[in-house]
């Protein structure tokens, strides 16, 4: 896939979720596409802009990471040290958001692991953007409390 602009994803208030350009191009580089390719996690950043949320930045995989083919532990000191940075030098516009990985399917859907995951970390304070990135397609979902979402494709 090429991506040359953002995507747009709504929930069903019509509140919008935006992944810039550069979060796209990102993501890319981690798409698992070959036999070879671990899976890859990090940590979604970005505002809040009224209802509507804007990620604009991530952190990626590095030192310290677990990487398998079908397994993926965000073990590195680096993704705390990312949401540090990107809070300090944006005067706290740019917060922690969510989190992604890939998995190494076409069109992902969330595994128990996953949900059993995202229901400890992700259940409190205001909603949060979990996103799975396949080979073909992505999964993206907010989550609010208890309750979650799929977001549906907009633009
Ligand atoms: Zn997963």
């Amino acid at each position: 896939m090429e991506f040359e602009k953002e995507l747009t994803y709504q929930d069903s208030n019509g509140h919008l979720v935006v992944l810039t350009e550069h979060v796209l191009a990102v993501l890319e580089k981690y798409r698992q596409t070959r036999r070879q390719d671990n899976e890859a996690a990090g940590i979604l950043l970005g505002e809040k802009r009224g209802q509507h949320i804007v990620i604009t930045d991530l952190s990626e995989p590095g030192k310290g990471d677990l990487r398998k083919r079908n397994l993926v532990d965000r073990r590195g000191k680096h993704h705390q040290q990312k949401v540090d940075d990107c809070f300090q030098l944006s005067g706290g516009t740019v917060n922690y958001l969510g989190e992604w990985h890939t998995h190494p399917e076409d069109f992902p859907k969330p595994s128990q692991k996953d949900r059993t995951s995202w229901s400890v970390h992700l259940k409190g304070g205001t909603p949060k953007i979990v996103l799975i990135v396949g080979i073909k397609d992505f999964w993206i979902e907010k989550m609010n409390g208890t309750s979650s979402f799929k977001l549906s494709f907009c633009q």
